[in-house]
C-alpha cells in the first residue's frame, strides 16, 4: 500500500543543479600532509586534548574526548605526529578561529587496533549507544547533535517511528543521493542497529523524486524481511522537504509542537549519512573520521563527489575539482540557501560538512542592493515554519530580543527561503542568526551573572550558618563549664564532710582511751600508770 504522504506549510521549487555532480561516483580525496581537528564539531561542549604536541598517533585512535553528556570525542583520521594544539581557523558563520589538533600525516595511513561488534543484538541497547557515543558520531546532516542523545529518548517516549532523512534538498549537494546509490547496504544495517537501540516498530527512508538512482539502489538492497519494517518513502522535490519538522509532516501528517522534540511524539530523525557512520562504527569498529563531500560550483572544472578525512583543508578539495580561483567569487560551506561564506580556504572539513560550493560572480547570492521592506508578505507565504519574517527582520534590526523571540525566532530553521523570495533584497536570515547569537549571548551572561549571584547568597548563607553555629558551640562551653564548677563545689564539701567526719571519729575514740585510762585500768607495780602516780611514790621515797 503507498503512504499518504502530507504537505508543509510553504517551500519553494528551485533550480537545483545536481546534474553537476550526481553523476560523479565517490572518489577518495588526496591525504594532506597536515591535518586540522577542531575541538567543537558539534552541538554541544567542545572535546579536550588527550594528546600531546610530540605525540604519535594511529588513525581512528581518539585525540580528544568529550567532556559532557552532550559532546562528542575527536579522532585522528590518519597516523602520524601531534604538530600543535592551537587555535585555527575553522568553519563557522563568525569567521573566528578556535581550538584545533594538528597532525603531521607520516603518509602511512595505519589503523589502531578496532574493536568491532559480531552481533549487535547481542548488545543491549545502552551498550550500543555507548559504542556509538565513543565512535563521535554526530548528525551528519548538518546539525551535528551527538547521535547517542537522539538515540535514548526518555523512558515516558517509546519510539514508534525512527526516520531516515535521504531528502537531500538542497540545490548543488549530492553527497547523500551517492551514499544512497553506493552504500545503500551500508545505510539499511546502521537503520536496523538503530531500530534495535530505540525498539522502533517502523522505519521510513524519506527520498526526494530527484534522486531515482538512489530510491533504486536503496529498494534492491532492501529484503522481503527488512520490507516488513523499513519502508522506503519517495516524496515530491520541494525545499526544504529535508528539514527535520517537515519531513516528518510530509511522512505522518503530525506537526511537532512548538518547543518539543519529535521523540515526545514517538518519533525519531536520523540523516541517511549517520546511520552509514553508525554501521561501520559498530560493525567494523571504525570511528566517525571521515565522510562524503560534494565539491561543486560553476567555478569548478571537475564537480566531484569525495570522500574526505576529517581535518582536510579545503584547499585540497577544491584542487581535486580542478576549481578556477580566478573565476571564484563567494566559497560556501554548505548549500547556497543554509550555507555560510567561508572565510578562505585553509578551513578544514569538519564532521558535519556536506558540500564546498565555490560560486563565479554571476552566481553570486547577494549581489543586489539591498532595499527597504515594502511589507509585500511574500516571506510569510514561502516559510516552512509559519512565521512572520518581516516582523522578525523588524524586531531584530531595531535589537528589540523580546519581541523577537514572541515571534517564535528558535523556530525558524534558517533555510532560508524569505531572503530568496524578497524582492527587496534583504539578507533576513543574517538578521536571523545575529539575533539567536544576541540572544545566546545574554542568555550566557545572564547564567552567569545568576551564577554569581547564588554563589554570593550562598557565602553569606554560610558565614551565617557558621556564625550561629560558633554561638551554639560558645554557649555550649559555657555551659559545660557550669556545670563542672557546680560538680566541682559538690566534691569539695563532700571531701570537708568526710575529713569532719573522720576527725569526728578520731576524737571520739580519743576520749574513749581517756575514759577507760581513768576508770577500768590497774595502775602497774613496776612502772607508773601515770605520771602524777610515779610523782607521788617519788615524793614518798619509795
Ligand atoms: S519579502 Fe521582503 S519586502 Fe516583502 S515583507 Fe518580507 S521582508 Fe518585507
Ligand atoms: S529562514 Fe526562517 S523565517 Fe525565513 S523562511 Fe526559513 S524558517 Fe522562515
Amino acid at each position: 500500500m503507498t503512504r499518504k504522504l502530507h504537505h508543509f506549510h510553504g517551500g519553494l521549487h528551485l533550480e537545483f543543479h545536481k546534474s553537476m555532480s550526481m553523476a560523479a561516483a565517490v572518489e577518495r580525496a588526496p591525504l594532506p600532509k597536515e591535518l586540522v581537528l577542531p575541538l567543537h564539531q558539534h552541538i554541544g561542549e567542545p572535546a579536550e586534548p588527550v594528546v600531546a604536541v610530540g605525540d604519535t598517533v594511529l588513525k581512528g585512535q581518539r585525540i580528544a574526548r568529550a567532556t559532557d553528556y552532550v559532546s562528542a570525542p575527536v579522532h585522528a583520521s590518519t597516523s602520524g605526529r601531534v604538530v600543535a594544539i592551537e587555535e585555527r581557523p575553522v568553519p563557522h558563520p563568525s569567521g573566528l578561529s578556535a581550538p584545533c589538533i594538528v597532525i603531521e600525516s607520516d603518509g602511512e595511513d595505519r589503523w589502531c587496533e578496532r574493536r568491532p561488534v559480531a552481533d549487535y543484538r547481542k548488545l543491549d541497547p545502552s551498550a550500543l549507544r555507548n559504542r556509538i557515543r565513543d565512535a563521535g558520531i554526530v548528525g551528519m546532516g548538518g546539525a551535528g547533535f551527538p547521535s547517542h542523545i537522539k538515540l535514548n529518548p526518555a523512558q515516558d517516549h517509546a519510539i514508534e517511528t525512527l526516520i531516515l532523512n535521504g531528502a537531500e534538498c538542497e540545490p548543488y549537494i549530492t553527497c547523500d543521493a551517492r551514499l544512497m546509490q553506493e552504500r545503500p547496504r551500508e545505510i539499511i544495517d546502521g537503520l536496523k542497529i538503530m531500530r534495535h537501540a530505540l525498539h522502533a516498530r517502523q522505519c521510513l527512508i524519506g527520498i526526494e523524486d530527484n534522486k531515482p538512482e538512489a530510491i533504486a539502489a536503496l529498494r534492491e538492497a532492501l529484503t522481503a524481511e527488512e520490507s516488513t519494517f523499513i519502508e522506503i518513502c519517495v516524496i515530491p522535490t520541494i525545499y526544504p522537504a529535508g528539514g527535520e519538522k517537515q519531513l516528518i509532516k510530509v511522512l505522518t501528517g503530525r506537526e511537532i509542537p512548538r518547543n518539543s522534540l519529535p521523540a515526545s511524539m514517538g518519533i525519531v530523525c536520523h540523516n541517511v549519512g549517520t546511520a552509514a557512520a553508525v554501521y561501520r562504527a559498530i560493525v567494523h569498529g571504525e570511528p566517525l573520521i571521515s565522510r562524503f563531500v560534494t565539491v561543486t560550483g560553476e567555478a569548478c572544472e571537475q564537480p566531484r563527489n569525495l570522500e574526505v578525512a576529517i581535518g582536510t583543508p579545503v584547499a585540497t578539495l577544491l584542487d581535486a575539482a580542478a576549481c578556477r580561483r580566478e573565476a571564484m567569487a563567494e566559497l560556501i560551506l554548505g548549500g547556497p540557501m543554509m550555507g555560510f561564506q567561508l572565510p578562505g580556504e585553509d578551513v578544514p572539513v569538519v564532521k558535519t560538512s556536506n558540500c564546498i560550493l565555490a560560486l563565479p560572480s554571476d552566481h553570486r547570492r547577494n549581489g543586489q542592493p539591498v532595499m527597504p521592506c515594502i511589507r509585500c508578505g511574500a516571506c510569510a507565504d514561502v516559510c516552512p515554519a509559519c512565521l512572520l519574517p518581516q516582523q522578525l527582520y523588524w524586531y531584530s534590526h531595531a535589537r528589540d530580543m523580546d519581541r523577537v523571540q514572541d515571534h517564535y525566532l528558535f523556530d525558524c530553521i534558517e533555510c532560508g527561503c524569505c531572503a530568496y523570495v524578497c524582492p527587496s533584497h534583504i539578507p533576513l536570515v543574517h538578521y536571523f542568526r545575529f539575533a539567536k547569537t544576541e540572544i545566546w549571548a545574554r542568555e550566557r551572561e545572564k547564567k552567569k551573572a545568576d551564577l554569581a549571584r547564588r554563589r554570593h547568597e550562598f557565602r553569606l548563607e554560610r558565614l551565617e550558618r557558621e556564625k550561629r553555629e560558633k554561638e551554639e558551640r560558645q554557649r555550649r562551653k559555657k555551659e559545660l563549664l557550669k556545670q563542672k564548677q557546680a560538680g566541682k563545689g559538690d566534691e569539695e564539701d563532700a571531701k570537708k564532710a568526710a575529713i569532719e567526719a573522720a576527725m569526728q571519729r578520731v576524737r571520739a575514740r580519743r576520749e574513749e582511751q581517756h575514759a577507760a585510762a581513768k576508770n577500768t585500768a590497774e595502775p602497774n607495780a613496776e612502772a607508773p600508770a601515770t605520771a602524777e602516780t610515779g610523782r607521788k611514790q617519788e615524793e614518798h621515797g619509795e
